[in-house]
């Protein structure tokens, strides 16, 4: 049965705990609950199934060792972030969110390790992002989940002598390059591929080309870099059936199980180690199915980032919600404009008067941005519509994986300024 939370305060209830969840919470509690008349009333509360935070886009370089990384940056304490702010004024729950009631503005939690609680929430922002369809690329559950999942992925990896990986997107293309450089290295100046890698590593992708999102000339680059790493590409080629089924994605005992990967034209490859690099799934369902668009995500107002028909002062922000492509830069963009609009809301919501002000509005930047490593030197990239060298690529990311970035926005500091 469920606990309900009583609580004199007006509780600002934020799903999730990763880019979206966090960076929500320290802006709200820097810039607009300190600017609310009775400030004392309300309270942060930041539900999320993995009591850490981590750097999701390093999954296909960190999944390999836990040298790859200095492992106290890749994980992060999320309760320890906050200790920075009064008690009364900030609560984490460790818990994972089963119903939300838009209605009647409650959701119900799993705590970890403990019962089910109901809280009443004042607001609430989904940011409960996505889950990949392999268990190695991100927190679909916790930090120790994912782990685990590595340790059992690394003890596979030497007796591996052909890996298949579906998906030709950035994670698909990352995750093979990578694998492809630590297993096999690089092939020389003067050779256009690996001769008899050590490991031989195919990439297939349904499309015509790997990475939708970028401009040919750089997918035909990519390409050519994986195949230096000895990384084969088998493009218009759909997986339809794996066996064991559900290898890769979690399964039990499936994740490193010798998988027959069968491929629309019948073709069948053996692989020692599947990963499903395809698609997400959104971290939705306990959402209210009206509030769902068709694949799952949470309908959201793209330019004010309140949920559509989810009624009064109900939100989403980051992966989980329609209103931009799932990307970091995009929920970087998105945070303080959500967080005046909430202002705004919140205000009106105990005084009827003009002076809060006009609603803010987001702008999806969508020219071509994407930055692909392809093992630790090289890469392929675009800025705001600019072809960016290798080097600028290895500079901003595949140096570190955006390492470099998260300290500052999982404590709060990126956001000390109201923008
Ligand atoms: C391999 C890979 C590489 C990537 N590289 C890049 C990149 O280079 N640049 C870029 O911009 N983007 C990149 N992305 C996308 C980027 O990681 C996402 O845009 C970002 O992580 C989304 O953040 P989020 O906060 O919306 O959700 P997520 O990061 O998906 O986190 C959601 C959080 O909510 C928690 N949660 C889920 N369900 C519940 C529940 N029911 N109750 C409570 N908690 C829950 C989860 O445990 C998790 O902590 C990459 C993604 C992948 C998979």
């Amino acid at each position: 049965m469920a606990a309900d939370t009583a609580t004199s305060k007006q509780n600002l209830v934020i799903l999730g705990g990763s880019y979206a969840g966090l960076s929500t919470a320290h802006y709200l509690l820097k810039h607009v609950v300190p600017q609310l008349p009775g400030k004392e009333g309300y309270q942060v509360i930041l539900i999320s199934a993995s009591s850490e935070a981590m750097c999701r886009p390093a999954c296909p370089r960190a999944l390999i060792s836990d040298d790859m990384f200095p492992q106290d940056k890749l994980f992060v304490s999320i309760p320890a972030q906050f200790e920075q702010y009064s008690k009364d004024t900030f609560k984490f729950i460790h818990g994972t969110v089963t119903s939300l009631d838009h209605q009647d503005r409650c959701v119900t939690v799993s705590v970890k390790d403990g019962d089910t609680e109901k809280i009443n929430c004042h607001a609430i922002v989904i940011a409960t992002g996505a889950s990949t369809a392999s268990p190695l690329l991100g927190l679909n559950r916790d930090s120790e989940t994912l782990r685990a999942n590595w340790n059992e992925f690394r003890a596979a990896l030497p007796t591996a002598k052909h890996i298949v990986i579906a998906g030709g997107g950035p994670a698909g293309v990352e995750t093979a390059g990578e694998l492809g450089e630590y297993l096999n290295g690089r092939a020389g100046w003067f050779h256009s591929k690996l001769e008899n890698p050590k490991v031989a590593i195919t990439l297939v992708t349904a499309d015509s080309k790997i990475l939708p999102i970028l401009r040919p000339a750089l997918a035909t680059k990519a390409e050519k870099l994986l195949n230096k790493v000895g990384v084969t590409v088998i493009k218009k080629s759909r997986v339809t059936k794996v066996s064991p089924p559900g290898a890769g994605a979690g399964a039990e005992d499936a994740l490193t199980a010798n998988t027959t990967v069968t491929l629309e034209d019948g073709k069948v490859l053996q692989a020692d180690l599947y990963i499903p690099a395809t698609g997400m799934t959104y971290n939705s369902s306990f959402v209210d199915a009206s509030l769902l668009t068709d694949y799952g995500r949470v309908e959201t107002d793209p330019g004010t980032l309140r949920v559509v028909n989810g009624g009064a002062l109900i939100y989403a922000i980051g992966d989980v919600g329609s209103h931009a492509r799932p990307a970091v830069h995009n929920i970087l963009n998105t945070v303080p404009i959500l967080c005046a609009n909430m202002k705004r809301d919140l205000l009106l919501a105990v005084q009827q008067d003009a002076s809060v002000g006009e609603d803010r509005h987001f702008k999806e930047d969508t020219r071509e941005t994407q930055l692909v490593p392809v093992g630790r030197s090289k890469g392929v990239g675009a800025f705001m519509g600019f072809r960016q060298p290798g080097i600028m690529v290895w500079l901003i990311k595949g140096r570190d994986y955006w390492l470099w970035t998260t300290g500052g926005l999982w404590s709060g500091k990126h956001w000390a300024k109201e923008s």
